[in-house]
């Protein structure tokens, strides 16, 4: 496995360096030639002991230790400036692996960008390109040096006693035999399982301490842990699996690799057969000193090859991103006629699921209709919204702006054309004042602070510490869910577009607010074709047309007196709505 995916990792990571490939090179060399040099002083301390116990003439000494102390010197320097070649390089590739996935990003279907969606895109572009960057600036050169080294040794070895080097090989060639039996199984797969492993258990964490204080209010304790529970109990199970499968030949590798010395010892015994000779002394001190060497570069080239797997395994994280089709350009593009949205036997299925989310829906809506989607949870009405928003393209059917095709409507065509207001408001981390102005970047402020006040978020800026330009999220500054939609609202508002996509927030913390996103809302239809997603069912009785949907179909539409009239689900949930206002009256 190893063996074969290394050419093809540096190969994709040298088309991310460009240019800079070169420096990737030249680092590797240099901290090889750092790492013969490190030898150097091996060699000086084996020259002083043989001066020493042969009792050769001592002033020669103070040469070669100044020598023992210099080289190295010297190849640590090299090695800093190895380190500085693979470290731009290594920014680079990073920079261009992060440009590459942002220009491919921003070209991505909306629906990709959904809670779960954001989160692994967020940390591929974060943690997987910060792993190539690791790889590149510190693992590559430093396997030159775990590379360089046995090779100078084994030059060193040749040229003293080439017995005792080859006994010394011995125990770290079948170390090396274990190691890769331990990189071939599978490996790869273990490596992505345990990313995996560690995604799940972290995205859950998110969604367990974003969860608390519904826990805590509700006492759900023992449904809503579990699922944070199960990713722990995975990751759990699945180290231990890991660890246990390489408890052998790991222990296997340690030992050979540690008991260099006891081949040595014994070698010598036998080698001296059985009787004390200067040289053969002089030559096992000098194994003994450079053993250890060889224990550590041995183990260096162990882990490196772990590190290289989370580099494939980073790779194919980011190809998952790089392949993802971006929505397809019109050949010939058209422009809506009007403000009328039609859909034309859509079906949707979401990738990778078997069943289809919405099915052969038909729904007309004429320029500036108020239309309203209902229905139980899982019916399929944010799919809808979405689908004629263009978050995705229908698996089948068509869906029609002023007659056109929004397929065939360019993209920044069609965006003009439709306002979105989500169920959670996806507000940034930045002044309410840019949150707005999102909307149309060139608006003053004046127009902003116009479309708030239709919005009805007077209140909310007078409050806030630097009224308009109180940055959302700091110094304690946060909005309540109904606040957060009237931002929103008044976003929608400054935009100006003809169709506006409701998802109405399912619940508010208090009437006046939801008084207040009411009154937003119908400032900001007026005049638009409107398509809201309502939960409160006293918003949709005057509505155009209602369409209830349930498990993706449309089982029954028309009027709010037509619906009551014929004593379906709607009624059904009319009644229930009904039942639940008077025993909040009541309460
Ligand atoms: P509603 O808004 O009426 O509650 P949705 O449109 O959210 O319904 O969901 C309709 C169906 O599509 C449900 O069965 C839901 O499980 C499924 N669904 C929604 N989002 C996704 C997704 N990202 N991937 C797969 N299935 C999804
Ligand atoms: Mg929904």
């Amino acid at each position: 496995m190893k063996t074969e995916s290394s050419p093809k990792v540096m190969k994709i990571l040298n088309e991310y360096a460009g240019g800079h490939r070169h420096l990737i090179t030249l680092g590797r060399i240099l901290a090889a030639v750092s790492a013969f040099m490190g030898l150097v002083p091996f060699y000086d301390l084996w020259r002083i002991i043989r001066i020493a116990v042969n009792g050769e003439e001592l002033s020669r000494i103070s040469g070669i230790a100044w020598q023992a102390v210099g080289i190295p010197v010297a190849a640590l320097l090299v090695y800093i400036v190895a380190l500085f070649c693979t470290h731009i390089a290594a920014f680079r590739v990073q920079a261009n692996m992060r440009s590459r996935l942002m220009h491919r990003i921003v070209t991505l279907p909306l629906g990709v960008f959904d809670e779960d969606g954001t989160g692994k895109i967020r940390r591929t572009v974060n943690e997987s390109t910060a792993a190539t960057e690791t790889f590149i600036a510190h693992n590559l050169p430093d396997k030159a040096v775990a590379s360089a080294t046995p090779v100078g040794l084994l030059i060193l070895l040749a040229a003293f006693n080439w017995k005792l080097g080859l006994i010394c090989l011995i125990p770290a060639l079948i170390g090396f035999g274990f190691m890769m039996s331990m990189m071939g199984k599978d490996m790869q797969e273990k490596m992505a399982e345990y990313q995996n492993a560690l995604d799940t258990m972290s995205s859950e964490a998110t969604e367990y301490v974003r969860g608390v204080p519904v826990v805590k209010v509700f006492g759900q304790s023992v449904h809503s842990f579990r699922r944070f529970k199960e990713a722990i109990d995975g990751f759990g199970k699945w180290t231990t699996q890991y660890t246990l499968m390489l408890r052998k030949p790991m222990t296997a590798f340690m030992t050979c690799i540690n008991s260099v010395f006891a081949f040595l010892v014994l070698g010598a015994y036998i080698l001296s057969k059985g009787s004390v000779d200067s040289d053969i002394i002089l030559d096992v001190m000098y194994y003994i000193i450079v053993t250890p060497l060889l224990t550590v570069t041995l183990t260096k080239i162990a882990y490196s090859g772990e590190q290289e797997m989370v580099v494939v395994d980073a790779l194919k994280r980011m190809d998952s991103i790089l392949n993802i089709q971006p929505l397809s350009e019109p050949a010939q593009s058209e422009m809506p006629k009007d403000n009328s949205v039609e859909l034309r036997n859509v079906s949707y299925r979401y990738k990778g699921s078997s069943d289809y989310a919405v099915r052969e829906l038909n729904i007309s809506i004429g320029s500036g209709e108020h239309i309203a989607l209902v229905g139980p949870s899982g019916g399929g009405k944010t799919t809808t919204a979405e689908l004629i928003a263009r978050f995705f393209d229908v698996t089948e059917g068509s869906i029609l702006i002023g007659g056109a095709d929004i397929r065939s409507i360019p993209q920044d065509e069609l965006m003009k054309q439709v306002s979105f207001v989500f169920q959670d408001s996806r507000l940034l981390k930045t002044s309410i004042l840019e949150n707005v102005r999102l909307a149309r970047p060139d608006a003053a402020e004046a127009e902003v602070m116009q479309a708030l006040e239709t919005a009805q978020c007077m209140d909310i800026i007078e409050k806030l510490p630097d009224g308009i330009h109180t940055v959302i999220g700091t110094k304690g500054t946060y909005l309540s869910g109904g606040e957060q939609q009237r931002i929103s609202i008044a976003r929608a508002i400054l935009k100006n577009a003809p169709i506006i996509i409701l998802d109405e927030a399912t619940a508010f913390a208090d009437p006046d607010n939801e008084t207040k996103v009411q009154a937003a809302f119908s400032e900001l239809a007026k005049g638009k074709t409107v398509i809201m997603i309502a939960h409160r069912l006293s918003t949709v009785v005057n509505t155009n047309r209602i369409y209830v949907l349930k498990d993706g179909s449309v089982c029954e539409y028309g009027t709010h007196s037509e619906l009551m009239d014929k004593n379906g689900l709607y009624r059904q949930m009319f009644d229930e709505y009904s039942r639940s206002i008077n025993w909040k009256v009541g309460a």
